[in-house]
This record gives C-alpha cells, sequence and structure tokens, in this order.
C-alpha cells in the first residue's frame, strides 16, 4: 500500500517519518509564521531517509488564529496555538496532492498529548479517515503513534539525536522563541529523554 505522510519538521512527524518511511512526504506552507523553518527542517530528514518531499503553499493565514498566524487567539480556541480546522485543511490538501500519485494511506504525527486539541484525539483521526475513504481515491488516515508519547515515539523510531534535533518545534517563529507551547515541549522532551539539561529553568 502507497503511504505519504504529512511532515512538519517537528519531532513527532520527523520521528514518524524514521519510524515509517513513507514513499512520499509533503509539507504544506499555508501561512505558518515558522514555515520556512518547518520545510528546511522537513527538506532536512527526507533527503537523509531519501524520501521524495514536495512542499504545498497556501495562504491560509488570513483564516488563521493564535501564536502559528502571528494573532490573538480565538475566545473558543482550547489552548493558544489553536488554529481553526486546521488539521482538517493540511490533510485535505494533501490528499488532493496525493491521490494524483495513488497514495492510499496518508500517516500523520500525532501523539498522545495532542489530544488537547480535538482535531488531536484519535475521535478525529476516526472520522477524517472515514470521510476520505468514503470518497474517490479510498484514501484512509493513519496516526500510528496516537497512543504515545512524543518520548515513546522517538525511542520507537530509532531517529538518531542528531536527525532529531533539526526539528523544528517553535511555532511563532523560524528562529525558536524559547517560550511558546512549541518550544517548551522541545525543551521538555529533550529533558525526558536526557539530550537536554538546562540549567537556567
Ligand atoms: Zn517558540
Amino acid at each position: 500500500m502507497k503511504t505519504a505522510l504529512l511532515l512538519s519538521g517537528g519531532m513527532d512527524s520527523n520521528a514518524v517519518a524514521w519510524w515509517a518511511e513513507p514513499d512520499m512526504a509533503y509539507t504544506v506552507n499555508y501561512g505558518q509564521l515558522a514555515a520556512q523553518a518547518e520545510i528546511e527542517a522537513s527538506t532536512a530528514i527526507c533527503a537523509r531517509l531519501r524520501i521524495p518531499h514536495e512542499v504545498l503553499t497556501i495562504d491560509a493565514r488570513p483564516f488563521g488564529s493564535g501564536d502559528m498566524a502571528g494573532m490573538q487567539a480565538d475566545e473558543r480556541a482550547p489552548a493558544t496555538d489553536w488554529w481553526p480546522y486546521r488539521n482538517q485543511l493540511l490533510i485535505t490538501l494533501v490528499a488532493m496532492r496525493a491521490m494524483a500519485i495513488n497514495v492510499k494511506c496518508l500517516l500523520i504525527g500525532t501523539v498522545a498529548s495532542d489530544v488537547a486539541h480535538k482535531d488531536g484525539t484519535a475521535k478525529f483521526v476516526t472520522n477524517i479517515s472515514r470521510l476520505l475513504s468514503h470518497q474517490e481515491g479510498g484514501m484512509l488516515v493513519k496516526a500510528p503513534a496516537i497512543e504515545m508519547t512524543t518520548a515513546q515515539l522517538i525511542k520507537a523510531s530509532g531517529i538518531p539525536r542528531a536527525a532529531l534535533l533539526w526539528s523544528h518545534s517553535c511555532h511563532k517563529a523560524d528562529v525558536p522563541c524559547g517560550q511558546c507551547r512549541g518550544c517548551n515541549k522541545y525543551f521538555d522532551v529533550l529533558k525526558e529523554l536526557g539530550f537536554y539539561v538546562d540549567t537556567a529553568r
């Protein structure tokens, strides 16, 4: 079965790339502030794994919200990095492109902690997979690490430390701000893995 990965260049999807070795990877520049760094991180991991990689570009920033769009979070946002219908948008765009090369399974890098957002839950994955597979193309969506923590995924994937450190997790900028939810997660995971000790925090 031909597989493709929605790759953001963050720790989770980079580890899934290493673990699952998909036939193709797609990164979406949808107008997020850290797009360039995410593209560079994704390109590096795909080059290392020899996975064909394509960047899809669409400007959805006017429809965004919160940290990743450089805007005040919507009043319904469960967290500062919430962007309405974001994963739905990204999965749909990648599926539109991946259908042309007959991809049958689209992988996403959702992990257990993503449950803070509705589009990071198992129910969301089940529902969007059902929706895509119901339509022409019959594509499934799978989140192979959805029951794992990021640290568990990284260990299971076997991704080497050097490659893991190519990941870009900051939600606010191409150069890590050190303060957003993405940066905090990045440092917390490195500490959990024993890769990083910050004496300042
Ligand atoms: Zn940051």
